[in-house]
């Protein structure tokens, strides 16, 4: 969910809008997480909306930003747009989009130049920028790793970050993802070695199906040169890999012979050892294309016994549970399954983005007055800002930030770092067009709900005297220990509490309430040490 905002001279540019899935917690209904955009909104002005490359958590949001900005001019390299403009597209919103190229400068407003960087990721045609300020050069890598060998021969533009060292640089903000992680990440094209050495041996003997992100178009060209090397063909499964497979297809970032691929449909006419499946789900997202052919749910594509699957993708944490019974599903049915976690000596699998040695090197090429580590939780940042720290950045120079906090940079120099300086929460979205925000308190009466379930008493009240006239009568939805003696009790504790009030109280709602809420959840708390949520209902008569 990143969302960076650039200000200077009175211009403004946001750098990547992106959003988030929720995890198992958070998902109680909601679909996505997107950054609450509250302080662009009061600042009523965007210039420019700087993208780095076409992952969901970087331009996933960007709808929401441009509805209520579309006169902001969207700059991304090709690849990055045609994601965007597909996304948009479904959306229903016209922007103004502004291809633009490494080593070619734009302007945004007055007073801010920028330049894009090209870097190595894994998405095709991911940049970093140079923006010069009016308190002076500014780098932000976007996400990044150094690939020497990139499967599309595009390198990170290693001499054009020195050159700009050279000039100097006030501050270098630089993706922290694997800043625990030592040396350096594997290159893509040793992926691509491991997929033709394991399509071409004794494992391939039936199916081969691959699970990844769709948006990795480096390794899908790798399974598709695999593929084609053992006279196999390819089917595409799963929204998002039949989306960026075509754009990438369409630009010609994949290159194939027209007939490399195999309709979904025309998949069953196939024998199994003719065919690779590209499919995604690696995480074990549960309506993934994976999820389906491990349930047998796919209307075409079975799998069975001999079929090779290899998940050719890092389990993110707290994703790990659901994938594992997608591969108890797998193994059910007699597939092997390959992954960088069951022990092969292939490599089925890299990082995009870069580990310690990559961010030194980096840092050693900008040679930063002042560092700013991005991306990444909290420990990656601080390990991020230690590295600067060795590679000779002054500690006092070495800042982290977080989520709504400002730093602020004059004369190549951080002069201040203002906490919470502005609002950056989160919006918790039901749907992903739409805007209803499902609202952190809701979603906490939605957790309280999940765990504790809840009690519905209900009490009719003379309304001059404030006499019983009718109940308490209680109902629960998912409460543990719900028999008719707690009931019983529950009934009686909550009697015992309206005789307790003072008849001037008893004609006070609020107080009538609250005294039943204590009564009712202390029967719980007392015989089963649970707190479930208490709605009292009182009504007048
Ligand atoms: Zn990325």
């Amino acid at each position: 969910m990143n969302c960076m905002v650039v200000e200077s001279g009175g211009d403004r540019v946001v750098i990547d809008c992106g959003l988030m899935f929720p995890n198992a917690e958070q998902a109680l209904g909601v679909e996505v997480i997107a950054p609450d955009l509250a302080y662009l909104r009061a600042a009523g002005k965007v210039d420019a909306i700087l993208l780095t490359h076409a992952h969901e958590d970087h331009v996933g949001a960007l709808h929401y930003l441009l509805r209520e900005f579309p006169e902001a001019t969207v700059c991304g390299t090709r690849f990055t747009l045609a994601v965007v403009k597909e996304k948009l597209a479904e959306q229903g919103i016209a922007a103004d989009l502004h291809a633009v190229e490494p080593r070619t400068m734009g302007m945004v407003g007055n007073h801010i130049d920028f330049e894009p960087l090209q870097v190595t990721h894994s998405v095709p045609d991911a940049v970093g920028y140079a923006l010069l300020t009016e308190a002076g050069l500014v780098i932000h890598t976007g996400d990044f790793k150094v690939d020497w060998s990139p499967v599309d021969g595009k390198l990170l533009d290693v001499r054009r970050f020195a050159e700009l060292g050279e000039t100097g640089v006030a501050c270098l903000l630089s993706d922290s993802t694997n800043a625990e992680r030592e040396g350096t990440t594997a290159s893509e094209r040793e992926v691509g070695e491991s997929l033709m050495r394991i399509f071409a041996g004794p494992m391939a003997k039936g199916r081969i199906v691959v699970a990844m992100f769709g948006s990795n178009i480096h390794r899908a060209q790798s399974v598709v040169r695999a593929a084609l090397a053992q006279n196999r063909k390819i089917v595409l499964l799963g929204r998002s890999m039949q989306t960026n497979v075509r754009l990438a297809l369409d630009l010609g970032y994949i290159r194939c012979p027209p007939d490399s691929f195999v309709d979904p449909e025309a998949a069953g006419h196939f024998p199994g050892r003719e065919l690779v499946i590209l499919c995604t789900g690696a995480q074990g997202e549960p309506r993934s294309a994976l999820a389906r052919l491990a349930l047998g749910e796919h209307p075409t594509v079975h799998l069975e016994k001999n079929d090779l699957v290899i998940l050719s993708s890092r389990v993110i944490p707290g994703n790990d549970r659901t994938l594992g019974n997608i591969i108890d599903h797998l193994m059910r049915r007699g597939c092997r399954v390959m992954s960088s976690s069951t022990g092969s000596t292939e490599l089925v699998h890299t990082s995009g983005h870069a580990c310690q040695g990559e961010q030194r090197m980096m840092i050693d090429l900008v040679r930063p007055r002042s560092f700013v580590p991005i991306h990444g939780e909290y420990r990656m940042l601080a390990a991020h800002a230690r590295t600067a720290e060795a590679a000779g950045v002054s500690p006092l120079a070495c800042v982290i930030a977080e989520d709504g906090d400002a730093v602020e940079l004059r004369k190549d120099e951080i002069v201040a770092v203002v906490p919470n300086a502005v609002s950056a929460g989160r919006l918790y979205l039901d749907a992903r067009g739409g805007f209803a925000d499902v609202g952190e308190v809701a979603l906490r009466d939605r957790q309280l709900l999940a765990e504790t379930g809840m009690l519905v008493c209900l009490c009719v009240l003379d309304h001059k005297s404030g006499e019983v006239v009718r109940g308490p009568e209680l109902l629960g939805k998912g409460v543990a220990g719900l028999d008719e003696s707690r009931l019983a009790q529950a009934r009686q504790a909550a009697l015992d509490a309206l005789a307790e009030l003072a008849p001037a109280q008893r004609t006070d709602h609020g107080m009538v309430e609250e005294a039943l809420r204590r009564a009712v959840r202390s029967v719980w708390r007392k015989g089963l040490e649970k707190r479930p949520m208490v709605l009292p209902v009182v009504l007048e008569m």
